[in-house]
């Protein structure tokens, strides 16, 4: 009978102690949030996503060159005068047509050399709360903004370019090579004056003996 009423005693006790504890909190803050109808600012140096902000992305290449796994590729089409891209923030003209720039973020360290090695500032984090993804594929992110019919088109022009350059080095090989000009020889030294030949010796006829005079 004692032991009832101790066991009795115990869980009232315990329910006490307990109500206690949620009546103090409920003139508290709360320390919760209502997720996901409410979301927390993440921290400014979170590392959640890697972004390449395109428009100052230059093809420096330093970024694919850091990576310690090799997971940046990129692919640029050299621009002509007439595509008019513009110009960097810091003034220098774009040349390059940034047709691919894919980051595997399945195999992505989070190390941020790239982005240390990024001069432009292009490539950057940023810091979503839900940088999650519901398939493997779709972490293969290619930042590019060019469309397949543009990329398609800039390819095409740069095939023609190179068939032009190469016919013309063909037809450079097979014409006939130019004469080179020839220095005109200065004329030769006329001959030496040749040396009359000397006249013939006239030897005089010798007097005829007188008669009766021995020879
Ligand atoms: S964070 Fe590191 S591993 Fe990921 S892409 Fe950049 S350099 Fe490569
Ligand atoms: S280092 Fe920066 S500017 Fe250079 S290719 Fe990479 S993202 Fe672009």
């Amino acid at each position: 009978m004692g032991n009832y009423f101790k066991d009795l005693w115990s869980g009232i006790s315990t329910v006490l102690i307990g109500m206690k504890v949620t009546f103090v909190h409920l003139f508290q803050p709360n320390i919760t949030i209502q997720y996901p109808k409410v979301k927390k600012e993440m921290y400014p140096r979170t590392r959640a996503r890697l972004v390449n902000y395109m428009p100052e992305c230059g093809f420096c290449q330093s970024c694919a060159r850091v990576c310690p796994i090799g997971i940046i590729e990129m692919k640029g089409v050299r621009g002509e005068p007439e595509d008019n891209m513009g110009f960097f923030k810091d003034g220098k003209p774009r040349k390059i047509h940034m047709v691919e720039f894919k980051i595997d973020f399945a195999k992505c360290l989070y190390c941020g050399l790239c982005v240390d090695a990024c001069d432009t500032e292009s490539l950057h984090w940023e810091a979503p709360q839900e940088a999650t993804m519901d398939n493997r594929e779709a972490l293969l992110i290619d930042f590019s903004t060019y469309t397949p019919e543009e990329i398609a088109r800039l390819y095409a022009r740069e095939e023609e370019k190179k068939k032009a350059k190469a016919a013309a080095t063909a037809t450079a090989g097979t014409a006939p090579a130019t004469p080179k000009p020839v220095a005109p020889k200065p004329p030769a030294e006329p001959p030496a004056e040749a040396t009359p030949p000397a006249p013939p010796e006239i030897i005089p006829p010798k007097p005829e003996p007188a008669n009766g005079e021995s020879a």
